[in-house]
């Protein structure tokens, strides 16, 4: 299969330049929004980090919520259970940024994806290590072998001038007892950590840890087999907003998208994708993205079904 992976590549890139309909650009984070959706990027990392990419691979994008993935596993790298009594792991159902559950819920997020579960993990994690978004800066640029990669802070500064959403979800939880932080430290690393820039070969290379049942790049141990599986289980369940039972029925793998347009998706024992087209759709998902992780999974039969 390695050797097929270029020719299957140029293929899906073939394919989704002759599919019309892109989507749009989020825009409620207004430094998103002058993205092209025609650019379209695909890279595909084997468990040795051998990487495959076609079109706009190297070009680094925002990664969005696709770093909620990696804040995850790291806090999930340092606790026992207790991250689960703060954040659920059920599908939600409803918008990434919707408030309405917490109210029945107690304050408990329904899971680590949606942004009110991820602004609890980063919380974890800012108190865990004292520097949430610089750890997971320096844990991308690690499995990666990227040194550059780093923070877009014109896009972080443009979704502060916009965070009135984020922000009304962590005074919410904060409310309940279910934030550690200060509101405005734990926004302040949350954003910047969305605000990562990285392009489809890094990302790929990144979450080979999940491909690896938790093995580092260097071959050290971020996650037991049990735990990396965890974090694959709510990729699959959780990891395309209110769109992952769609995901899954086309795709068939664990997955987490962002609003810069990237996805990242696992073939646990096998590689890692990284897929990148900035038009969305009106769940928040990458219109090109999922269309191509549909074939990548069509015309290898690497699914976990
Ligand atoms: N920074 C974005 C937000 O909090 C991330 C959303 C996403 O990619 O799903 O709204």
């Amino acid at each position: 299969m390695s050797d097929s992976f270029p020719s299957v590549l140029d293929r899906i890139a073939s394919e989704i330049a002759a599919t019309p309909g892109r989507g749009r650009p989020a825009d409620y984070i207004p430094a998103l929004a002058a993205a092209d959706p025609n650019r379209f990027g695909m890279a595909v990392a084997e468990l040795d980090g051998t990487v495959h990419g076609v079109g706009d691979w190297q070009q680094p994008f925002s990664a969005q919520s696709i770093t909620k993935v990696f804040t995850l596993a790291l806090v999930l790298a340092q606790e026992d259970d207790e991250l689960w009594e703060h954040v659920g792991r059920e599908p939600s159902g409803n918008p990434f940024n919707s408030l309405v559950q917490l109210e029945y819920e107690n304050g408990i997020p329904r899971n680590p994806f949606i942004n009110a579960g991820a602004l609890v993990v980063t919380d974890r994690l800012q108190f865990l290590t004292g520097d949430a978004s610089g750890t997971l800066r320096d844990f991308l640029r690690a499995e990666s072998g990227n040194p550059d990669l780093t923070f877009d802070l014109d896009v972080a500064d443009s979704e502060a001038a916009h965070g009135d959403r984020n922000a009304a979800l962590a005074h919410f939880m904060a409310s309940y007892g279910n934030i550690t932080c200060s509101v405005p430290e734990l926004l302040d690393q949350y954003i910047r950590q969305c605000s990562i820039e990285a392009s489809c070969g890094d990302l790929a290379l990144a979450a080979g840890f999940l491909a690896r049942h938790g093995i580092r790049a260097d071959g050290s141990t971020l996650l037991s087999r049990s735990r990396a599986k965890q974090v694959n289980a709510v990729m699959l369940t959780c990891g395309t907003y209110d769109a992952a039972g769609d995901f899954a029925l086309r795709v068939g793998l664990p997955g987490k998208s962002g609003v810069g347009g990237g996805i990242i998706a696992v073939v646990p024992g096998r590689c890692t994708v990284c897929v990148w087209s900035p038009g969305l759709d009106e769940r928040g998902n990458s219109v090109a993205g999922v269309a191509a992780l549909d074939r990548f999974t069509t015309h290898t039969g690497l699914s976990i079904f």
